[in-house]
């Protein structure tokens, strides 16, 4: 008899998999073209592909690897002409294959992931172990405990040395992804960092709690291990410029500084003592900094950040945690899971709400008035528009407001001659990853805009190939 959660699984796996759509599917192969784990490992990963096995043959799925390599960025559900959501009918499949026994395929999507890529540990926790499972977890650590016991036979192969500097700023998951690969092809490579340790939004932004440093820490020693320079508490822009790097003879620079501005709610009150931003308020309590907060806490925004930021002050203590969001659970950009598992701490949500105004007293915040919204027609993100209700407006008394409502790159320290986009993204080629001033490439979220850790690291990858072709073009 089957288990009663694998029934669920089964029953909402089949209610996705509505054999009229899927005929509908044209195999287009845009799924596939626009995975960033297909780019990696595609001969071992093939959305269009697998979605078809998930289809026809879901016995022969839960036995493979492949349902476990899907990172989640939701790319391929965007772009799919059939609106068919593949994320979701992976993370059933998973979900199945876990509760069938077949959860040892999850250390062979490790193994495939770590072949190519530094972070299997940091992808496998951040980005594909979505069913939660304790054998899955137990992988990640027997993975990450192997390779402590092996890292002093020198595994990966290094190519003929190479004479030509590269500077990498921005230690995130892009910039040491193009640092590893440069240097596993023989340059020096140095990478800038103004923080005070590396990992980026990874060890800025995600908690502890959901990314354990050891696991990150490990990894970034794989990649110093290569002979990958990494200086933090530099800031370029104000302790060196970029300029100033291609005159010290580096010849090829990459900019990896990721999207680290929260941006603003423009509301009447919004400069009172009491409001955070939520990269901010993590970045602290990630640096192990004294965060002062009050009891009754609101965040405002429906993304990862704002679930994880939530989950952060609960831990610090917090009596209250609501989270404001404008639209519905369905159009939530957060992780479904994460969602989950805030509201299981003790997160409330509160959806289809806006914050209209911020009152204070004294200076301080005291209060949020609010307004109840509700949806109208789809906007150009794809989601249905919030309309505020006319006279809905109600007021919720709080010690500190935490807003998570995006973020955006910084361009300031760029040199003059940078092309940036209205929304302050870096612009480059497509395809070389060059902008538009020689010898700097950029990628990551100062290209894209806040995205996934794995489309970071593919940038960074494609980075680092771009970057030889054009030295070794040019016989530097
Ligand atoms: C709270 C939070 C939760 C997230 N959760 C998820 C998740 O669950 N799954 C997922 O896939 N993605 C998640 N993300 C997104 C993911 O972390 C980012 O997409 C990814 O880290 C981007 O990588 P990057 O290398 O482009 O930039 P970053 O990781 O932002 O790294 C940029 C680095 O550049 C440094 N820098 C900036 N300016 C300068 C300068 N002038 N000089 C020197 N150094 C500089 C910064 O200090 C930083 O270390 C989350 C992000 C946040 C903030
Ligand atoms: S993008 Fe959609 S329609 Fe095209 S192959 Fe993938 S699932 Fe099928
Ligand atoms: S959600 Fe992202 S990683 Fe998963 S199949 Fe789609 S594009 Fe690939």
């Amino acid at each position: 008899m089957k288990h009663e959660s694998t029934k669920n699984s089964d029953e909402t796996l089949e209610k996705l998999l509505v054999p009229e759509k899927l005929e509908h599917c044209f195999e287009c192969g845009i799924c596939t073209a626009s995975c960033p784990v297909a780019k990696l490992i595609f001969k071992h990963y093939n959305p269009r592909m697998l979605l078809q096995t998930v289809s026809k043959d879901l016995e022969t799925a839960i036995t493979e690897a492949q349902p476990w390599l899907c990172a989640w960025c939701d790319r391929c559900y965007k772009r799919c002409p059939q609106g068919l959501n593949l994320p979701q009918i992976f993370l059933l499949t998973r979900n199945i294959a876990a509760e069938r026994g077949y959860v040892n395929k999850f250390s062979e999507a490790l193994e495939i992931i770590g072949r190519e890529i530094p972070f299997a540990g940091v992808c496998s926790l951040i980005c594909f172990n979505r069913v939660n499972d304790p054998t899955a977890i137990k992988a990640i650590e027997r993975y990450v405990a192997d390779y402590e016991l092996k890292k002093k036979e020198k595994t990966i192969p290094i190519s003929k040395k190479r004479r030509e500097k590269i500077a990498v700023i921005g230690s995130g998951p892009a910039g040491l992804m193009a640092a590893y690969e440069l240097a596993k092809k023989g340059y020096p490579v140095t990478v800038f960092e103004s923080l005070p340790e590396p990992g980026g939004m990874l060890r800025a932004g995600i908690p502890e709690f959901r990314l354990p440093r050891k696991v990150l820490n490990t990894e970034i020693e794989r990649i110093k291990s290569l002979g990958v320079e990494i200086r933090t508490n530099v800031t370029v822009g104000k302790n060196l410029t970029i300029n100033g790097l291609l005159k010290d003879d580096y010849k090829a620079v990459f900019i990896a500084t990721g999207a680290p501005k929260s941006r603003k709610l423009r509301i009447k009150g919004e400069k009172l003592k009491g409001i955070m931003h939520a990269i901010d308020l993590l970045r602290e309590v990630n640096m192990e900094k004294k965060v002062k907060l009050g009891n009754r806490i609101a965040v405002i925004g429906g993304g990862n950040v704002a679930i994880d930021a939530a989950r952060a002050v609960l831990r610090l203590g917090a009596k209250e945690v609501t989270i404001m969001y404008r639209r519905s659970r369905e159009e939530m950009p957060a992780n479904s899971w994460e969602v989950k598992h805030g509201e299981k701490e003790g997160v409330k949500i509160q959806f289809l709400v806006a914050p209209k105004k911020i009152l204070g007293k004294n200076g301080r915040l005291v209060a949020v008035e609010c307004v109840r919204m509700e949806l109208g027609e789809p906007d150009e993100s794809g989601r249905r528009r919030p309309i505020p209700i006319e006279n809905s407006e109600f007021t919720i008394q709080l010690d500190t407001l935490i807003l998570a409502i995006g973020e955006s790159p910084d361009p300031s320290f760029l040199p003059k001659g940078i092309e940036v986009t209205r929304q302050k993204t870096i612009t480059v080629d497509p395809i070389t990853l060059e902008t538009s001033l020689p010898e700097i490439f950029a990628g990551g979220d100062v290209v894209s805009g806040p995205a996934t850790v794995m489309e970071a690291i593919v940038a960074g990858r494609k980075a680092a190939f771009a970057i030889d072709n054009y030295l070794t073009s040019r016989g530097a």
